[in-house]
């Protein structure tokens, strides 16, 4: 268990379940994008340790560029997504693969589509470290995703909370309130009704 700011978080995905879902998404993109030069695009920040894992395993000429978008204050997105820092490449033309630490609700991803259509790209496709499919609800297609996680608020490889836990090698969820101490029905005396302990 570890503690960021206010809130507790437990352990979740392993340093060896991340690296294998990277390897499968590495293996994916090295026999579809071989020979074809692609930009990468890292999304910014929280996928600079997914991103430069992909890039390390890509093993043909590429090139790799970051973007940096911003919609979450605390454990929640606010729906309202800013491009902090754009584009500073010229993309007309180019294969695009954009790299995600995490797809939530895809509003990210709805404005990036937008951003790239704009600039004329040939092709592109979304690989995301982690999806939340009963988060989504775009019409963005997500072709590469490496591993599906119920819609609970997690922080490390990349992601934060409030600034702090981009740093953990492992991926942490927020910890549940457990209400199982709730004493409903104590024995005569043991309290007076409702009781947390
Ligand atoms: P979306 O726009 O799809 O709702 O969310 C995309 C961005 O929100 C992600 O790239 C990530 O930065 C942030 N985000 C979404 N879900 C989580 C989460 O569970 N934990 C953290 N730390 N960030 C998240
Ligand atoms: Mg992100
Ligand atoms: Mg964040």
């Amino acid at each position: 268990m570890i503690k960021l700011h206010d809130l507790e978080f437990e352990p979740f995905i392993s340093e060896e379940e991340i690296t294998k879902a990277i390897d499968t998404i590495a293996k994916r993109l090295n026999d579809e994008y071989t020979g074809r030069k692609p930009v990468f695009i890292g999304i910014l920040n929280g996928s600079f340790m997914f991103a430069s894992e992909v890039i390390k395993r890509f093993e043909s000429d590429c090139e790799i560029s970051f973007v940096k978008m911003g919609s979450y204050e605390g454990t929640k997105t606010t729906g309202e997504v800013k491009t902090l820092l754009g584009l500073g490449q010229e993309l007309a033309g180019r294969e695009v693969v954009l790299l995600e630490d995490i797809v939530d609700t895809g509003n990210t991803l709805v404005e990036v589509d937008r951003i790239l259509t704009e600039a004329g790209v040939a092709s592109y496709q979304v690989a995301t470290l982690f999806f939340k499919p009963s988060a989504y609800k775009k019409d963005v297609p997500v072709q590469i995703i490496g591993m599906e996680i119920p819609n609970k608020f997690i922080v490390g490889y990349g992601l934060d909370y409030d600034g702090l836990g981009r740093n953990l090698t492992q991926v942490y969820k927020r910890k549940e309130s457990k209400m199982t101490n709730l004493v409903l029905f104590g024995p005569p005396g043991a309290g007076k009704g409702t009781q947390a302990t």
